[in-house]
């Protein structure tokens, strides 16, 4: 591995409790100021890819992301699936949306929530100013081949989640056989304790503090093998 050269993108998805389960808001009241104040502590910077929805219910959270640096990126409005969508509504959500976040930080990247993104939608994207989708799972084997749009770069999340919430004995040798680039994605919900919650085991294991500490120790472990902490506005598709 190319050690030196790796390069790690560190994204989080902002938007409701786990949804579709839950739609409450502890993530972004108990759970971002850690995940913010952790990035700081680690001198990383990331992006966070927000629902309109949220940035309406919590302006100051997304002031906060865009004050430390971070870039602000679309998560959609409802955090409803993009399959479920027409057009109309596809665009809708898209363009809703960046209005509302451009109000804080220029918004040039896109993911749909639950990684789903029909290929047909990417000149959506491209319409209205986002040039990289990050919709994409390299770990979704199911899913159809990538194609692209003019002007919007493809940038695929790498892991699951619940991935970085494994004892470092299972993750750290997972994450070593990651190729670049490496995107890494959490969310807000992960670092508040759900384990009692009516939810998906692997929504809920281990969250609250140990996924805090494990998320640290993934930073700290990808520093340590040389790598580069990129925001996706920063991701050039090789040529
Ligand atoms: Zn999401």
């Amino acid at each position: 591995m190319a050690a030196a050269r790796l390069e790690v993108y560190l994204t989080a998805d902002v938007e409701p409790d786990c949804p579709p389960y839950l739609w409450t808001w502890r993530g972004i009241e108990e759970g971002m100021p850690k995940l913010l104040d952790l990035f700081d502590a680690e001198s990383v910077l990331g992006t966070f890819f927000v629902t309109g929805d949220t940035a309406e219910h919590y302006p100051g959270c997304v002031a906060d992301i865009a004050a430390r640096g971070h870039e602000v990126g679309c998560h959609g409005f409802s955090h409803q699936s993009f399959a479920t969508f027409d057009e109309a509504r596809a665009r809708s959500e898209i363009v809703r949306t960046n209005e509302i976040l451009r109000a804080f930080a220029p918004v040039t990247s896109f993911r749909a929530p639950y990684l789903t993104l029909p290929e047909k939608f990417l000149p959506l994207l491209a319409a209205d100013g986002i040039r990289t989708d990050s919709s994409r799972g390299r770990y979704k084997w199911k899913q159809a081949a990538s194609t692209s749009a003019p002007g919007v770069a493809r940038l695929a999340a790498s892991i699951p989640p619940s991935v970085l919430r494994l004892p470092a004995l299972v993750r750290n040798p997972w994450l070593a056989m990651l190729r670049g680039p490496v995107v890494l994605f959490v969310h807000p919900w992960e670092f508040v304790d759900l384990t009692r919650a009516a939810i998906p085991l692997d929504c809920r294991f281990r969250t609250g503090e140990p996924a805090l500490h494990d998320l640290r120790d993934t930073i700290r472990w990808f520093r340590d093998a040389g790598a580069s902490f990129r925001r996706v506005a920063d991701y050039r598709p090789p040529a």
